[in-house]
């Protein structure tokens, strides 16, 4: 049993919201474990819990023309059970957690936990991906990328709601997904690669990498990205020492329970070498 607020309405949600200091719980699966205390004993919470998970208005799945929009209280498996999520999506969904934790857990709540680790971040970053936040008196829209500003840490202001998460589509030929962890099912991942290329007559015209678990936040960089797009694809080995220097300076892995920040390290840049040479050489026509 926990004691909160179980709104039946968005609007009653945002009044308790600016009147009162709540937590928003959506399927609990962080806050559960970030606030447990022992087998058989309730999990204890500072401040009134306020359930979104069974508001009606966030549990929204469309495509407003090519963007999709994905209400806050949606959950993994009912994105993973409709025919509108991107595969490589579904690929990243399905390796996140087993289904009993994913029939709970949200994509708001993963993007509000601001964790480097979290699973659903490289492909937000690599989408350019969008929370709408709302309060009583304020809707605001900002990339993912900026809403997230260090482990843990978000824009989001106390009065605020994540409502909803925009993911504009893009079309991309070359995709490949990788989750390092300790097993194929249920672990918490030590590094993962994202990456996403759309190519035509051997050329590159679109290329998105985004690497987790390796720096304070999801590795992605414009500026080298930049340097790949509209390149010939069989010129990358000419290159590919340099993009693995600039790649090296932004991945900047921890020694934790999970891994080595040397291993980290080491098989990102492989994996980025792997997607680059062997992916995408085998578009060449
Ligand atoms: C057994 C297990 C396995 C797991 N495996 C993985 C894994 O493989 N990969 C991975 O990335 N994660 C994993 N997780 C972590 C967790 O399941 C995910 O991060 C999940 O997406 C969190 O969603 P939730 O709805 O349960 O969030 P909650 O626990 O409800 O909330 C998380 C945070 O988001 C805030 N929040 C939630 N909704 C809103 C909202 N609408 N507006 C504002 N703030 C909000 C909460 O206040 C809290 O700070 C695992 C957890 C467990 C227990």
């Amino acid at each position: 049993m926990l004691d909160g607020y179980l709104p039946a309405k968005l609007s009653e949600a945002l009044d308790m919201m600016a009147e009162c200091d709540c937590i928003p719980f959506a399927g609990g699966t962080d806050l559960m474990v970030q606030h447990a205390r022992g087998s058989g004993v309730r999990p204890c919470f500072d401040k009134t819990l306020l359930f979104v998970s069974a508001l009606k208005e966030l549990k929204t799945f469309d495509l407003m023309g090519k963007t999709l929009r994905i209400g806050a209280a949606v959950t993994l498996s009912e994105l993973l059970e409709n025919a509108a999520t991107p595969q490589i999506f579904k690929e990243i969904l399905r390796q996140m957690a087993a289904a009993p934790t994913r029939h709970m857990a949200t994509l708001a709540g993963n993007i509000c936990n601001a964790s480097p680790a979290g699973d659903t971040l490289p492909y937000l970053y690599a989408m350019d991906a969008e929370v709408i936040l709302q309060s009583r008196n304020e809707t605001r829209v900002l990339p993912v990328a900026d809403f997230i500003t260090a482990p843990k840490r978000t824009q989001r202001k106390n009065d605020e709601l994540l409502t909803g998460i925009r993911i504009p589509a893009a079309e991309f030929n070359v995709e490949s997904y990788r989750k390092l962890g300790q097993r194929k099912g249920m672990s918490l991942t030590k590094a993962s690669f994202l990456g996403l290329a759309s190519t035509a007559n051997g050329r590159i015209e679109d290329i998105r990498i985004a690497l987790g678990s390796v720096a304070p936040h999801i590795v992605r960089s414009r500026k080298i990205e930049s340097k790949l797009t509209g390149k010939n694809i069989k010129d990358i080995p000419g290159i590919l020492q340099e993009l693995q220097k600039d790649y090296s300076a932004l991945i900047r892995p921890i020694d934790d329970a999970r891994s080595t920040a040397a291993y980290r390290k080491q098989v990102s840049l492989r994996l980025i070498r792997d997607f680059l040479i062997n992916c995408m050489l085998k578009k060449i026509p």
